[in-house]
This record gives C-alpha cells, structure tokens and sequence, in this order.
C-alpha cells in the first residue's frame, strides 16, 4: 500500500465511501429550467439575527421566484460557541416571518443530513480522498509552535498563517507523519493549497459583478483536532453535494474567497454563484457601522417581535433594504402581496444597507392602519398571548367591545395612524376599560392649571346634561362648538390668535377638559367615536365621579 493511503486509513480507517460514491449518492436536484437552489446557514450562538433574517428572506425569495428550492443547514461544528436548542428557535422565527425551508432538520429532503455535526462522514470520505491524493496532510503543531509563528511573522511585518515556509508539517515525511499518528500525537488537517500570490483568481459575484483576488497561499486548517470540518471546507463539501447553486451570505465571507475557489478547484467540484449582500449597518453618532449583537437590541429579530412589530411590516421594511427598485413598485401596487415583487440580484446595494428604525416605524403604522379590524384583533391578540398577559386580558373579556375601539377610524379611504405596533395598543385604549380608567384617575388629572376648579365642574355638568350623543358627529361638533363659545371659548385658532384677551381658550382647550374629564386623558382616538362606544351611562358615571374629585 502506498504511504498516502496508509495515513488515510490510519486517520480515518471507518470510511469506505468514496467522493464519486457521494457524488451517486446526492446526484444534481432534478428542477426546472432556471431554478435556483439557495440556502441559510446559521450558526447555532442563541437567537436569529436581523441581518440573518435580511438574508434569508432575500434567499428564500430568490429560490421560489425561480420554482427552486431553499433549504436551512444548521452550522454547528463550532461547539464551543453552540447554544442548544437554538437551531429549532431560529427555524421557529423564520416560520413566524413565512421564510419556510422546503427542507431542514425538521423537514429533511435527499440531501441531508441538514446538522453539520451530523455529516461528519461525508467530510471524513472527502479528507480521506484528499490525503490519499496529497490534496491535504496532518499537521501536529502545537499552540505554541503556532504562537511563535505568528510572532515572528509580526516582528517582521510579515503575511500571518500558516503557509509556504511556516508550513513546517508540509515537509514531515509521509514515514514521519505515520509513526507521529501512531504515537497517538494530536493533529488538525491542512489543506496543501497549491496559490501563488503573484497570480490573480476571478470572481463572478452575481451582486458584484466581476472582482479578482490574489490566489489563496494559505494551507487553512479543513477539519479540527475535534474531527469536525471548519467552515470553509464545511461550505465547499456542503454547498457541493446539498446542490446549492447560488451561495447567498453575508459580504464579510468576501476575504475568505480565494480559500474558497481553491478547495473548489482542488476538488474538481462545480462553482456555485456567489452572492454577496451587503451588511446591515447603522447610524452611531453620525457615523456607519455594524448592526452589532452585543449593542444594538434591535440586532436580534426577538426585539422586534417583544414589540409587536406587525411581521407584514418588518418583511416589508426588509425587502426595502433587498431591492432599491422595490419602494416604487409598492407605490404602483400598494395592496399586492409583497411576495409579488420579482427580487433581483443587480437591484441590490453594493454598500451596506442602512438600518432606519424610523422607517419601520412608519411602514408598521400604515400596515396596521389598512389591517381589517378582525385579522388586526387576531394579530393582537397573538401577540398579546405570548408577550402581554394584560393586553389579552382586555381582549379576551370582550372581543367585539376591543374590536369596536380599534375600528375607530379604521374602515375608510384614509385610515388613522394610530399604532405602530401592537404593544401600543393597551397604552392607547386602557382607558376605555373601566379598571384602567380607575388607575389612571387615581395618578391624578391634568386639567389646564388655568383653569378654575369650579369653572370645570360647569363645563363637565352641562356637557352632561348636553352631549349631543343622539346627533351624528357634524351635529355633535356643532353642539360641542356651541356649548364652547357660550363659554368664551374660540372656536377658530385664528380668532383667538388675534385677540386672545377676549377669550378663555381656543375649541381644542375645551375639548381637552372633556377629554381629561370622561377620560382621564389629554389624548384619545376621535373623541365622537369614543363617547359613542362608552355610551351614555358611563359618560355620566365618570363625570360625576371627576365632579366629586373637583369639589373636593
Ligand atoms: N454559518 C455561517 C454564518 O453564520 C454561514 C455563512 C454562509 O452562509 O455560508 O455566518
């Protein structure tokens, strides 16, 4: 037996498969004409990251655009770093915002298994493959070792790694390499990459066009003294046999590019489509940067789901960011599934796109206000279930009353922007709930100082007596307006503007005392509306008990 192949058995003396085994065994996916076949690939560290969520929207997109296939693989082969469980969150997260893996884990298709750490044999058939043909050898050094490489590297101002020169284990003889693996040495496998930095690779990035690198020198660790692949080599042996014809991640993966195109080579496997999106950034003080994990809550899709962010608005907001032509099309198709919209790869910004919480903000409050008012409940109350044990409270103790508050101003032309996402909801209506109206009367009323407290007990006592209710709300204003000007209040800004002296207050001074009055707030949506929900009775309770607090 030749010395190659006795130090791949020796490494690996279970694995029998073969690369053109595995090649029969994951044949090409049978697909139409154009399909595309796009993956995510998080890695296990704990919750779905926005920008994650960006690029997996973007890659589910593009495959069922195309009648092709997504899939989710999980990359765990950094243990280290693994939170358990999480993989299951971060499918269950794209399954609330519709990113649907056709296969997963929890779905598997032909071409799993779809967990890294589970695919240990298929990166061991190809590295024992790699070896035999001195595609790859062991290499024993130590940390150390390595630490003194890297040091002197540095002294010198020298490229670091481990490569040319610096790669001591390259020169071991196969005799050497033998008796160290049978002395039981500890080892990690290197690539032998073949890279001359003189010479330049090229690219096609389907975003960024054509881009040329100098040819990787680098002899990059493929698989771990744990026996677990890294992630380079992990990317190429999976994207390969999972079939993934467009590999969509994140640009920071841009550098580790020539590594990439070299194992590809090496290995006479096909070369996917790159794609490389833009990272998600963020003003700081007027500077860019990283959306980042550890500063930035809005990093993790979790805070926006605690919020209540309608999803419908977040997904809108996010192909936004995807397409620079999508913002138009909305305008010619404002009531289209947003899934109608074609994506496309040279739409896509270059430079990182910029996060605008405002901008969510603003898409959320127009989702919300055209939502009907039964779908908007729903939604409110499937969040309310997980995240706001009050809020499902007041819906659940009458639906139809909560139905009736949130309609108001809801079913026209030009709805009211009253929401913008559903944790605002109780903050807005508590007061049309009688324990939180109580709560609120208690931390006391803001009736204008100016006015004088037997003054209010008037005005609330003849609005009792007169509120207009049966009218409809043209003559409910008019009554209003009346009762305000018998009390020298203007009822036009500019006439007040012009003499103030010969008035108390202006229209919305005497609507406020009522409001404050009825509803222990400044602020309410229409005040017509709101009376006519809490109908008569109630208007009365609560002026009499506001009456008795100003009487003292
Ligand atoms: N596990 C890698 C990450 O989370 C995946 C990168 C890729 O999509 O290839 O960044």
């Amino acid at each position: 037996m030749n010395s190659k192949k006795i130090i791949a058995n020796l490494v690996f003396p279970n694995i029998n498969e073969t690369i053109a085994d595995l090649e029969k065994r994951f044949p090409t996916r049978n697909l139409p004409d154009g399909a595309i076949v796009t993956r995510f690939a998080p890695s296990p560290t704990g919750f779905l990251h926005t920008g994650s969520l960006f690029t997996s929207l973007v890659s589910y997109r593009f495959a069922k655009q195309t009648n092709g296939v997504f899939f989710m693989r999980l990359e765990d082969t950094d243990q280290k770093r693994e939170i358990k469980g999480s993989g299951d969150k971060v499918l269950e997260q794209l399954h609330i915002f519709g990113v649907v893996p056709d296969e997963s884990d929890i779905n598997p298709g032909k071409y799993g298994p779809y967990v890294q750490s589970e695919r240990k044999e298929i990166y061991h058939a190809v590295i024992k493959e790699m070896l035999e043909k001195g595609l790859a050898y062991p290499c024993f050094c130590t940390h150390e070792e390595l630490d003194d490489i890297r040091k002197f590297q540095e002294e010198n101002k020298l490229l670091p790694g481990y490569y040319k020169e610096f790669a001591k284990c390259r020169r071991l003889t196969d005799g050497e390499v033998i008796e160290k693996i049978r002395n039981g040495e500890s080892y990690v496998i290197r690539f032998k990459s073949q890279g001359n930095e003189d010479n330049k690779v090229d690219l096609f990035d389907a975003i960024r066009g054509h881009i040329q690198f100098p040819e990787n020198i680098q002899d990059v660790v493929i698989m771990k003294s744990d026996q677990l692949p890294t992630y380079h080599f992990a990317h190429v042996v999976d994207d390969h046999f999972m079939r993934t014809t467009h590999v969509t991640r994140g640009e920071e993966w841009m550098a580790s590019v020539p590594i990439h195109l070299e194992l590809f080579k090496a290995l006479d496997f096909e070369l996917p489509t790159y794609c490389h999106f833009p990272v998600i950034m963020k003003l700081d003080d007027g500077k860019r940067r990283k959306l980042s994990k550890r500063k930035d809550a809005e990093a993790s899709v979790d805070y926006f789901l605690e919020k209540g962010y309608p999803i419908e608005g977040f997904l809108e907001y996010l192909m936004t960011l995807a397409n620079s032509n999508f913002e138009e099309w909305r305008i010619q198709n404002p009531n289209s599934d947003i899934f109608d919209f074609t994506l496309s790869f040279d739409k896509m910004s270059l430079d990182g796109a910029l996060f605008d919480i405002e901008k969510i903000n603003s898409i959320s409050k127009e989702r919300l206000a055209y939502m009907n008012k039964d779908i908007f409940t729903y939604n409110a109350l499937e969040y309310a279930e997980q995240y706001s044990q009050e809020l499902a409270e007041i819906i659940n103790k009458d639906i139809d009353y909560f139905k009736s508050i949130i309609n108001i101003e809801r079913d026209q032309e030009k709805p009211r922007k009253d929401y913008e996402k559903y944790s605002d909801i109780l903050g807005i209506v508590d007061f049309m709930y009688d324990e939180y109206y109580q709560t609120l009367f208690n931390s006391g009323l803001e009736f204008n100082e100016r006015y004088d407290k037997m003054f209010l007990v008037d005005i609330l006592e003849e609005y009792k007596n007169n509120a207009g209710l049966d009218l409809d709300q043209e003559g409910w204003f008019a009554n209003m307006k009346q009762l305000a000007e018998n009390r020298r209040f203007a009822t036009r800004g500019k006439d007040f503007k012009k003499n103030p002296e010969a008035y108390v207050g202006t229209i919305s001074d005497y609507a406020e005392i009522l409001r404050v009055g009825i509803c222990a707030k400044k602020n309410t949506p229409n005040f017509y509306e709101i009376l006519k929900i809490l109908g008569k009775e109630r208007i009365e309770q609560r002026i009499e008990k506001t009456v008795s607090l100003l009487r003292g």
